[in-house]
């Protein structure tokens, strides 16, 4: 056992305050990771305030994870101490059904799946805690290697926000060709129009937040649709072949539903608290397609950071403080994020 110093809430009321707690001792396939750096991913926020119904206490949120090795297990040959590694959003599985055989241990089948953090490991009773902390100990197949090249902080977002929308557009062939639109320009949603901007798409953000269009372009977009003026949203409809939504909150599927070409497909990727609501006029005229997207799998991940190595991608951030986390997440929840805010987890000490 090792001790760690971390940022935890206590319940769905609770602000993260500083907090104690182990890591469990370093197992044969295990590797310890000194945490430079955690992002802070809306799904944290989620947890964090019990909005999704699962959350369990104490917990240290976090799955956006950077760090160096430290120690590695007497079964591990994949990575060294001194190396860079990355965590995401989960730690473990059940490792032999077919979806983690395939690489997406994000639907283990056996319902094994053990994330970063507000998930029980495989012995069905230890809390798992994530990244507002100092270190971790994650089992090495779990970890990613980080290209040195990539500015550290700009990498932990990849882990969730970069591997959750490159996966859809990866799945959809998104690209050149394609008439993308990105609903939200926030972590995930800056994250979506770097990888189509950067795979050849035409990227259109639509966003709630007229101030956000100059950073929209910047980013690699090519228009930016104001959604609250009725002659901008009126302008691009039936135009995108895609469309990749990340909003955190409910918000109306229909609108969107209708910026879509004949037989566009609307990717959910955004997780709000209430259920999809649609017309099912908005998907007959056109034959459209409402899905979703989880993740990605570990295998995945990697090809992520090796793509975004290759292409000099990584997040746009901005550095905090652990004790500015709580007034960070009033921040995101404002839609004030420039596009994700990244912890200095050397700020812990003390
Ligand atoms: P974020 O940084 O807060 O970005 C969300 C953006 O959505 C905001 O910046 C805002 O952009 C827009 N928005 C917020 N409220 C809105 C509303 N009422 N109507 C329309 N647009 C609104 O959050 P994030 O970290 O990117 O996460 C986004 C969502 O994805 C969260 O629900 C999170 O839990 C989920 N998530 C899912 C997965 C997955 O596996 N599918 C993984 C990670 C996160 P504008 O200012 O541009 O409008
Ligand atoms: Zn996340």
């Amino acid at each position: 056992m090792s001790q760690a110093r971390g940022y935890a809430v206590h319940n769905d009321k609770d602000t993260l305050k500083p907090w104690n707690f182990e890591r469990r001792a370093l197992g044969k396939d295990d590797v310890s990771l000194e945490i430079k750096y955690c992002g802070i991913c809306h799904s944290d926020i989620h947890q964090a305030r019990g909005e999704w119904g699962n959350s369990m206490y104490p917990m240290v949120p976090g799955h956006e994870i950077v760090g160096v090795v430290t120690a590695v297990g007497s079964g591990v040959s994949t990575f060294k101490p001194g190396m860079l590694a990355g965590i995401g959003c989960m730690v473990d599985s059940c490792g032999h059904c077919d979806s983690c055989r395939s690489g997406h241990e994000q639907f283990c089948r056996d319902g094994k799946t053990v994330y970063t953090y507000n998930s029980y490991e495989l012995d069905g009773k230890t809390l798992t805690f994530g990244g507002y902390s100092d270190h971790i100990v994650c089992k090495a197949s779990f970890l990613l290697h980080i290209d040195e090249r990539l500015y550290l902080p700009g990498v932990a977002p990849l882990l969730c926000a970069g591997i959750t929308t490159y996966s859809p557009i990866r799945r959809y062939g998104i690209g050149k060709g394609h008439k993308l639109a990105v609903v939200g320009l926030g972590g995930l949603g800056h994250m979506a129009v770097k990888f189509g901007a950067a795979l050849g798409a035409e990227v259109t953000v639509l966003s709630t937040s007229a101030s956000k269009r100059e950073d929209a372009l910047r980013l690699g977009a090519s228009g930016f649709v104001h959604t609250s003026n009725k002659s901008e949203t009126k302008a691009v409809a039936g135009s995108f072949d895609f469309t990749i939504d990340t909003v955190s909150a409910p918000h109306p599927y229909d609108a969107y539903l209708r910026m879509l070409k004949p037989g566009g497909i609307h990717i959910c990727v955004g997780i709000p608290t209430e259920p999809i609501a649609v017309n099912s006029f908005s998907l007959l005229d056109g034959n459209k397609s409402i899905t979703a997207s989880s993740i990605g799998g570990i295998a995945e991940t990697q090809e992520m950071l090796d793509f975004c190595a290759a292409n000099g991608i990584t997040s746009d951030v901005e550095v905090i403080s652990a004790s500015d986390v709580n007034a960070a997440y009033e921040r995101v929840l404002r839609s004030d994020v420039k596009y994700r805010f990244v912890i200095d987890c050397k700020t812990l000490a003390g």
